[in-house]
């Protein structure tokens, strides 16, 4: 995605490269790169809250969801961190969340993003479940949201488990759903991606409810990230063939 993106805006000599890193190797290699001519990285699992850490200026939303996904380099070292997930769930969202309900499944990384993105977005109320309840107390003590052991219906459904990510699951039976949760007049989001889209959004659609594929948030997320980088507006449409060819493929 990066890659295409990057060719279509005319930076031939840039590259996006995976470099999978032990946490204890962490702080030591990202403080080394922007030496080695890096201009900044995307973090992923389990690195988010370490790159916050190390940072040496962190933009609000970072700080205040906890976690970063995307640091960037300036030419003397300075490291800055920033969480796109928040701005890519808001990009992709197909209603404005200002006045609505929500509910948020999980209470990781991706779902303190959500809870955040909704709660300043203006949502009426932010509703979190998480299997282990305790986690998603934390959570909406840290980022607001009530915790619930039963989902309601609501406006907008953000699932941030991978429950629905294989084939044999049944996510509307494993996770507390009721069978009116969501349908026609539901916006059901799942941040979870896989070729061909999740069991959670196939099963949301055939209820109705409209839905967006974790997919759009990667992309979202991933256009935020290279303008930061690149001081370029992201070729959105390059990014999102570039994603739906890896996924087919
Ligand atoms: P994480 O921090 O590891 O959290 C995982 C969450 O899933 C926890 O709340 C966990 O509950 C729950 N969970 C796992 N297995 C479950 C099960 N069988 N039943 C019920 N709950 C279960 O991961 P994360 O960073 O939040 O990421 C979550 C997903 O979002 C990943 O698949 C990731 O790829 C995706 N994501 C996508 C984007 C995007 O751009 N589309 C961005 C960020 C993340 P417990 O607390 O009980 O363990």
């Amino acid at each position: 995605m990066h890659n295409a993106a990057l060719a279509a805006v005319g930076l031939d000599d840039w590259r996006y490269l995976r470099l999978p890193l032990p946490p204890e190797r962490f702080a030591e290699t990202v403080r080394a790169l922007p030496a080695a001519g890096f201009r900044g990285i995307n973090v992923t699992i389990p690195h988010k809250e370490a790159a916050l850490a190390l940072a040496d200026a962190v933009s609000h939303t970072a700080g205040a969801v906890g976690a970063a996904n995307t640091l960037t380099f300036d030419p003397d070292g300075t490291v800055h961190a920033d969480n796109t997930d928040v701005g890519g769930l808001l990009a992709t969202l197909p209603r404005d969340p200002a006045g609505a309900t929500a509910l948020v499944l999980g209470a990781g990384g991706a779902a303190r993003a959500a809870v955040y993105a909704l709660r300043t977005a203006g949502a009426a109320e932010v509703l979190v479940w998480n299997r282990t309840r305790k986690r998603a107390e934390r959570l909406a003590a840290a980022l607001g949201g009530r915790v619930v052991d039963a989902a309601p219906r609501v406006d907008i459904l953000v699932n941030c488990t991978a429950v629905g990510l294989q084939e044999a699951d049944q996510p509307f039976k494993s996770l507390p759903l009721p069978a009116d949760t969501v349908g026609v007049g539901s916006c059901v989001v799942d941040m979870v991606y896989r070729p061909g889209g999740t069991r959670f959004l196939a099963e949301a659609k055939q209820r109705g409810a409209t839905v967006v594929d974790g997919l759009e948030i990667l992309v979202a997320q991933g256009a935020a990230s290279f303008a930061r980088w690149t001081d370029r507006t992201a070729p959105l449409e390059v990014m999102r063939r570039a994603v739906a060819d890896a996924a087919t493929r």
